[in-house]
């Protein structure tokens, strides 16, 4: 019998593939670059009805050129999919949830090199993905939403296809090369949890460089954040690493109040230790010793905050509202006492761009750089077979960021 080398070669490579369990590469055509220990099947949270998600097994698809494979370390529970998950509101059911993920590149198209900001990507690098997709650095989720949520390019929000691993809760995630719009990061040099955290970092950042676009918000300014849930929190955050030190918190619950010292604040305010508007505008008034804020942050969704916060403003001073991230209903204000007569600016800060994205991690390096707890707002950890528990702890809104670890 006459074996050629060729004919060797094959043999031994099946002979391989079969001891991997991996499917021989086809004769001519280079295999994706990968680091070896790639399952043929992948679990995946699909929500298959409404606050119901089955554990799911698909079979991992071959990667292309431009395709990369990422193993998903884990994945914060955001707003957005609480809504989906109770509600269906995009009618995406059944849909692989979850946006807020970070995991590591395990296999890759010989076509990727770099990550959407240019950065060089290999195997073993830790990624993300953004929603917003790179024809427009600027755009945010305000168009975003006009043309894609329900339509394409969002991980975690894409509807249910022959590709499966579309989401961040599942083992593994298929990120789609080409003219699909993926926008990815390599961040590598960010912790697990950093990583986790960063789009609702994002939402700070952006509203920071929205209240920044009034020239009200400066080195030394005094700033009221009201609310501190995990917005109010971040925002204290992002206002440190600015170097921003006389920062007031105003909240209800004292808990929060302390954890919003340890991000920075230096004076809080519980409002329920004041009756009416006038009393706590005093305390916040004493907080600074003597001085209304130059410029407040609106953190909560409460109609009544709202209207309140402007009481806390200087004259000639900013606001910044971000906290109605959806529908809370209508505020009260006086037109003529509260922005008119004191020529309030104020800005509406909702999402972010691209940009902001990108930005965000230098913001969570500096964060951990100077200390701050970041890691403590994941109050709840789930592994991924306890999904719908963990959406439950989100929609009880006993903690603050809630997340899925592999
Ligand atoms: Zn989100």
């Amino acid at each position: 019998m006459d074996i050629t080398n060729v004919n060797i070669e094959e043999i031994v490579k099946q002979v391989l593939a079969g001891m991997t369990g991996q499917a021989p590469a086809q004769a001519g055509a280079p295999a994706p670059a990968s680091s070896g220990q790639i399952p043929k099947t992948a679990r995946v949270a699909v929500l298959t009805e409404k606050e119901k998600f089955e554990i799911r097994e698909y079979p991992i698809p071959p990667v292309g050129d431009d395709d990369i494979l990422v193993k998903v370390e884990g994945c914060g529970v955001c707003g957005t999919d609480a809504h989906e998950f109770k509600r269906d509101p995009f009618g995406l059911i059944p849909v692989a949830l979850g946006h807020e993920g970070t995991g590591e590149i395990v296999a890759m198209g010989k076509n990727v090199k770099t990550d959407t900001a240019g950065k060089p990507v290999k195997i073993g690098d830790k990624i993300v993905t953004c929603m917003i997709f790179k024809d427009d650095p600027e755009i945010t989720m305000f168009d975003l939403n006009k043309k894609n949520v329900g339509g394409a390019d969002v991980y975690g929000l894409l509807p249910d296809d022959d590709v499966h691993l579309n989401g961040w809760f599942a083992d593994y995630i298929f990120i789609r090369g080409g003219n699909f719009g993926s926008t990815f990061f390599n961040v590598s040099d960010l912790d697990l949890d950093s990583r986790v955290l960063i789009e609702p970092c994002a939402v700070l950042v952006h509203a920071v460089e929205r209240a920044k676009s009034t020239g009200i918000l400066r080195f030394n300014s005094r700033v009221a954040v009201q609310g501190c849930g995990p917005i109010g929190l971040i925002c204290i955050a992002v206002l440190r690493t600015m170097g921003i030190q006389n920062i007031c918190a105003v909240d209800g619950n004292e808990k929060r109040l302390e954890f919003a010292k340890k991000m920075g604040a230096d004076m809080t305010v519980n409002f329920k230790d004041f009756q009416g508007i006038e009393a706590l505008a005093g305390g916040v008034k004493d907080a600074f010793g003597g001085h209304l804020a130059d410029f407040a942050f609106q953190c909560t969704g409460n109609p009544v905050a709202h209207a309140n916060i402007y009481k806390f403003i200087r004259n000639g001073g900013g606001l910044c509202e971000l906290g109605f991230f959806i529908n809370g209903g209508d505020a009260t204000i006086n037109p003529h006492f509260d922005i008119c007569s004191k020529e309030i600016t104020t800005v509406g800060s909702w999402v972010y761009t691209l940009r902001d994205y990108a930005t965000t991690f230098d913001f969570l390096r500096r964060a951990k750089g100077i200390g701050l707890p970041m890691s403590d707002l994941i109050t709840d950890r789930y592994r991924l077979e306890d999904i719908n528990e963990a959406l439950r702890t989100n929609l009880a809104m006993t903690g603050l960021k809630i997340a899925v670890f592999n």
